[in-house]
């Protein structure tokens, strides 16, 4: 509970304690205490510690006024005196353990909601390597997709295929490849940093870009960027055709977004690019602008 939460709870708790006392003495309640002892609990359950014993202080400084002797303030019959006593005694006990349930509670619905939160983080992050999995991307893509549709805004996706990847795996084994995946998609990641582009792990050894209210030729000179981070990288891989380093190649496709066309088709267009970079000899970059 934030600090303010808890301010206004404790004057909250307070008020109404006074209120209820306030109404039981103007109807002139025979025997108030039942209702504000209910009163006390309730208060202690809502607010915790410190809203029961404000509440509790209010009730017992009442009875004691309470049970005075008509006349003479603090001042009690026998009878009376007892009943001040189980009072005084009674009201601390009930605070007490009804304070410890509700901080009982309090530290199980903080643990149930952490557990949440990191179920909901997990179920959102690729476990290899710590991107945003295909499930976030496609939540942040139908967003974007909503916006850039509503204010008719250029939007991009790029779609990153990692180069002779099985044969990687041949040569340097399936743990030497995952390695690879993670140092790329950090790699990825770093070079967005900053930027409005979403990157997420698409499946298997591609990852997707998402660039909103982007052109095509910024969301290229990104791509680009990237390429040359992975290049940077220098992960040796003696089985490529192409290089003596691991090499991604890039399809890229720009849309200016109307009612008309749909993210399926830009995703679409990204894949043919992608499949020309393939087929153009790889380690490089084509582009699809569609209307
Ligand atoms: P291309 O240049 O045409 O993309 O060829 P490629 O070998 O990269 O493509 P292909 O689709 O033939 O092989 C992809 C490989 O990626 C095969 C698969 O074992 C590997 N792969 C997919 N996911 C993982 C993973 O999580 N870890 C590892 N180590 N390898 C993976
Ligand atoms: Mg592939
Ligand atoms: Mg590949």
């Amino acid at each position: 509970m934030k600090e303010a939460q808890r301010g206004k709870l404790l004057i909250l708790s307070m008020a109404a304690t006074v209120g209820i006392t306030a109404i039981t003495w103007y109807f002139c309640v025979p025997n108030p205490n039942m209702v504000l002892i209910t009163a006390v609990i309730t208060f202690t359950f809502v607010g915790g510690f410190p809203c029961g014993v404000i509440s509790a202080a209010i009730v017992i400084g009442y009875s004691l006024l309470f049970f005075s002797l008509p006349g003479q303030l603090f001042h009690y019959s026998a009878q009376n005196f007892y009943k001040i006593i189980v009072i005084v005694a009674f009201v601390p006990v009930q605070v007490l353990l009804v304070g410890i349930l509700k901080k009982r509670a309090d530290v199980k619905s903080k643990k149930l909601e952490q557990a949440n939160q990191k179920l909901n983080y997990l179920s959102r992050i690729d476990y290899l390597t710590d991107i945003p999995n295909r499930r976030y991307f496609n939540e942040m893509t139908n967003t974007a997709y909503q916006k850039a549709q509503l204010y008719a805004q250029p939007i991009c996706c790029a779609l990153i295929d990692i180069d002779f990847f099985k044969q990687y795996n041949d040569h340097y084994g399936h743990i030497a490849g995952d390695e690879c995946l993670k140092k790329i998609a950090g790699a990825v990641r770093e070079e967005l940093r900053g930027t409005n582009s979403f990157a997420a792990r698409y499946g298997g050894e591609e990852f997707v870009i998402l660039f909103p209210n982007t052109e095509a030729a910024p969301a290229r000179s990104l791509c680009e960027k990237v390429q040359a981070a992975v290049k940077r990288l220098q992960i040796p891989h003696a089985d490529s055709s192409v290089s003596s380093h691991v090499t991604i190649s890039i399809g890229v496709a720009s849309v200016q977004l109307t009612e008309n066309n749909s993210k399926t088709e830009l995703l679409r267009n990204a894949d043919k690019a992608l499949y020309l970079a393939k087929e153009m000899g790889r380690n490089r970059i084509e582009s699809i602008a569609a209307e």
